[in-house]
């Protein structure tokens, strides 16, 4: 059983669904109660490891939970959240500790899927130490899988491709890359990781074209991967035995990645050029920007960071920079790819703007491969 499970206090609907999306992403098992009741029997017989509250609640209220909570003695980590003002928020988070529950945090209403996910990293238990020896085993052992989340073309609203998103399955838990990519690249492991990355995505592919579903696969490297000149060679052969073309798959780099230099890295981003293959630029507008970098390495596609895309609703200079980073990407001849999308206005918004394609969860989750083909066709 996965040891992450959280349980929903919520009587709206659509607030509760999103909340639910959004951990299951970040790993959790999820359950939800709409009443005193319900939520009673879910400590007692599924013994959650986290809670989510609402404070308003038709039949019952927040405080009344954690009183009952106290009673009986769980150990879960405690959320709560309200769309009433920060002051009635925090007593009742002060509340809850002298109850001697464990309150991790406060969210006020209405929640935006970063400051839950921030959340859910304080919630989150690791099942596994994240380290060199457990990873080279998950690799070894097929722990890995791959999710899939499409992008779509702005203009035409179908999904064009995909981008391949790493999970490792430890226990009934899934991990997320943040967690463990950094690792992997400082320890040494990032090689294996993303060869078995590449051959996963690639075959999967291979899978899709043969049954009729043309798609592009995007898939994620890291600078590091960039030492060995036989790469792009060794890509282009797992292309050939997948029969899908090489110009189907479109390799991400990170901007900050990209920035160290080298010719080692410039003959080996090239020649997978030469040979066919797209070149993305990740997380495009943080960091350490360099227009230069993008002018100097043969990129064919530009992802704006989801941050600047995230701000375009309410910030006015977000959006200024959006435009301004499309129509660069434009001119420059590149795909310009928006990642991070949570609603229509924004989608909307991008598009008037002239960006190709977009990505986020407004368009949909990262997916189980055997989902791909049916969102496709819908
Ligand atoms: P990324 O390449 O920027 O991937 C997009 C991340 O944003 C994914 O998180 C995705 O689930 C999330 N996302 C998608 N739409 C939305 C949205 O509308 N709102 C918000 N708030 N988030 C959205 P994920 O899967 O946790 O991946 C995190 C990062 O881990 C990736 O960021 C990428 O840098 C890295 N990563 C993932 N898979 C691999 C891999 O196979 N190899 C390497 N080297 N890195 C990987
Ligand atoms: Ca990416
Ligand atoms: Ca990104």
């Amino acid at each position: 059983m996965n040891e992450n499970r959280l349980v929903i206090m919520e009587d709206d609907r659509s607030i509760r669904t999103f909340i639910m999306k959004v951990a299951e992403g970040a790993g959790f098992a999820t359950r939800f109660a709409s009443s005193l009741d319900e939520f009673l029997t879910l400590l007692d017989d599924w013994k959650p490891s986290a809670i989510i509250l609402d404070l308003n609640m038709p039949d019952t209220d927040g405080v009344e939970c954690m009183r009952r909570i106290r009673e009986v003695r769980t150990t879960a980590k405690i959320l709560i959240m309200s769309g009433m003002d920060t002051k009635t928020l925090e007593s009742a988070g002060s509340l809850g500790r002298q109850f001697g529950l464990e309150v991790v945090g406060l969210l006020q209403k209405p929640v935006s899927v970063a400051s839950l996910r921030e959340m859910f990293e304080k919630l989150y238990e690791d099942v596994v130490s994240i380290d060199y020896a457990n990873l080279a085993n998950a690799i070894e052992r097929d722990d890995l899988f791959l999710v899939y989340q499409p992008k779509i073309e702005l203009e035409t609203n179908r999904a064009v491709g995909v981008e391949a998103l790493l999970r490792w399955r430890a226990g009934g838990n899934v991990i997320l890359p943040d967690r463990f990519i950094p690792m992997a690249e400082a320890e040494g492991l990032i090689d294996p990781v993303s060869a078995w990355v590449i051959d996963n995505a690639i075959r999967q592919l291979g899978v899709w074209v043969a049954e009729g579903t043309d798609l592009k696969m995007s898939i994620n490297i890291s600078a590091k991967n960039l030492h060995n000149l036989n790469m792009p060679d060794e890509v282009a052969a797992l292309c050939r035995d997948a029969k899908v073309s090489s110009q189907s798959v479109i390799l991400e780099l990170t901007e900050t990645a990209a920035m160290g230099d080298g010719p080692t890295m410039m003959d080996i981003l090239t020649r997978f050029r030469i040979k066919g293959f797209e070149l993305s630029i990740d997380d495009f507008g943080t960091g350490y920007s360099s227009l230069v970098q993008l002018q100097r390495l043969p990129f064919s596609e530009l992802k704006i960071d989801q941050e600047i895309i995230a701000g375009i609703g309410s910030s006015s200079s977000s959006a200024v920079i959006a435009k301004a980073m499309i129509a660069m990407g434009k001119a420059m001849d590149l795909t310009v790819t928006a990642e991070g999308i949570e609603n229509a206005d924004t989608a909307q918004t991008l598009k008037s703007f002239g960006c190709d394609i977009g990505q986020g969860f407004y368009y949909a989750y990262a997916l189980n491969a055997e989902d791909i083909p049916g969102f496709v066709k819908k």
